[in-house]
């Protein structure tokens, strides 16, 4: 593949940048953000010509345009998911009602989604998914409880992976509902309190939930999920190691304000993390059009996940005392006022376990890249 940014790409960075620039402000109120993205046609750049909605983009275009977000002082986008997960499912499994009806809203912003996989019995084992949906008529009544669902707070609507098959097993019986959130007394949303102080992701209880848009048939929800799975690598990767770069361009400056870069062993680390940095974009870069590797997303989650965690480690420690490592050092009530090097220690705390744990990627590599015998069934 040739990888390179051509007059055109150039010509669309100067128009992404100067957009950027003129419309994102520190602190935008994110659900109004994202109508401004989507009504300036910043949305959707991946879906190919769906004609839903999209300004279509050439994939280094889309590189183009992740780079110059992460650069900007745009907020963090909520509608991430609706547009890089479910939009693409339902472009490659959705029939063409589904996709009318629910990608434009997707591509203007209007409409944000949330993801109902997890549950307090399923995460890595996701096959042990429990919450059932029986059928009542055209549609389904939903019960059961999701957990860890990122932004259920704020989203119109959830993805659900639910049993439809009573008494079937592991990855059998399941179906892929598209649920309304607002329900009142059907669907509670509790927020979870993180380590952070701040409540990102939540519980969701489901009480009879109505739901009557099936994606990809049901008793076929494994293959859908699993298929959603797949797009959440991409060009935000390198989207993400734009932000990387700039973490670590903060606790270099951290580390030579305090004197910390005096340090040979912590100058060693930091060199490190710079190395490991472009080693990362290399390889997504060489990845980016489809790799043939199985192990491939595997092994960039594993670098990923480990580096940012050792970032938010020695961004800490090149601030000494003054970060404040145990939460004595924080006020008590949350939210806690954590300055950026504080912050990023405690969120990387779980960059090795959303997306697949690192456990989990090894065992992936194991087995399907190294041919190791499997794990019993079950146990993954
Ligand atoms: C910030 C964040 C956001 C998230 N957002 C969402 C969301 O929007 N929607 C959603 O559905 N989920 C979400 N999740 C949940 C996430 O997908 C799960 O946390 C993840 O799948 C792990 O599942 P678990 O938490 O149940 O841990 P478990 O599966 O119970 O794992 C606990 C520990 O045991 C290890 N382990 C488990 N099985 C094995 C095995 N077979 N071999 C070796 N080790 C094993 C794991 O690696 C881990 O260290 C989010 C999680 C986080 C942290």
């Amino acid at each position: 593949m040739d990888f390179g940014f051509g007059p055109e790409d150039e010509t669309f960075r100067r128009e992404a940048r100067d957009w950027l620039v003129s419309h994102a402000k520190p602190g935008d109120d994110r659900r109004t953000w994202e109508r401004t993205l989507g009504s300036a046609g910043w949305i959707g750049l991946g879906w190919g010509a769906s004609g839903y909605g999209n300004r279509t983009a050439t994939l280094t275009q889309q590189v183009v345009w992740a780079e110059e977000y992460a650069r900007s002082a745009a907020p963090p986008r909520s509608g991430h998911i609706g547009e890089n997960l479910l939009a693409p499912t339902l472009i490659a499994h959705g029939t063409e009602e589904q996709k009318s009806r629910f990608l434009p809203p997707i591509a203007a912003g209007a409409e944000l989604w949330c993801q109902g996989y997890s549950e307090p019995g399923a995460g890595s084992d996701l096959a042990g998914v429990r919450t059932a949906a029986v059928r009542a008529g055209r549609a389904y009544r939903v019960t059961g409880q999701k957990i860890w669902t990122s932004l259920a707070h704020e989203a119109d609507w959830c993805f659900v992976l639910a049993r439809t098959e009573p008494g079937s097993v592991r990855h059998h019986g399941l179906t892929f509902l598209l649920v309304p959130m607002d329900q009142p007394g059907r669907i509670e949303v509790r927020p979870i309190r993180q380590l952070t102080g701040t409540s990102d992701f939540n519980e969701v209880f489901f009480d009879g939930a109505h739901a009557e848009h099936v994606v990809g048939g049901e008793g076929n929800g494994w293959r859908v999920a699993m298929s959603l799975l797949g797009f959440e690598r991409g060009v935000s990767t390198l989207a993400q190691q734009i932000g990387f770069a700039e973490e670590l361009g903060e606790v270099v400056r951290a580390a030579v304000e305090s004197g910390a870069a005096r340090d040979p062993v912590v100058r060693e680390r930091l060199v490190r993390q710079w190395a490991e940095l472009r080693t990362m974009r290399w390889n997504a870069l060489r990845t980016l059009g489809g790799s043939a590797d199985p192990g491939a997303p595997s092994v960039a989650k594993l670098l990923w996940a480990g580096w940012h965690q050792r970032l938010g480690e020695l961004a800490v420690l090149v601030r000494g005392a003054a970060a404040g490592v145990g939460p004595v050092a924080w006020s008590a009530s949350a939210p806690y006022e954590l300055d950026a090097a504080q912050h990023l220690f405690l969120f990387s705390r779980a960059d090795t376990l959303y997306g697949g744990s690192d456990q989990i990627q090894r065992t992936i590599i194991a087995e399907r890249v190294l041919g190791l015998p499997r794990e019993p069934k079950g146990a993954v």
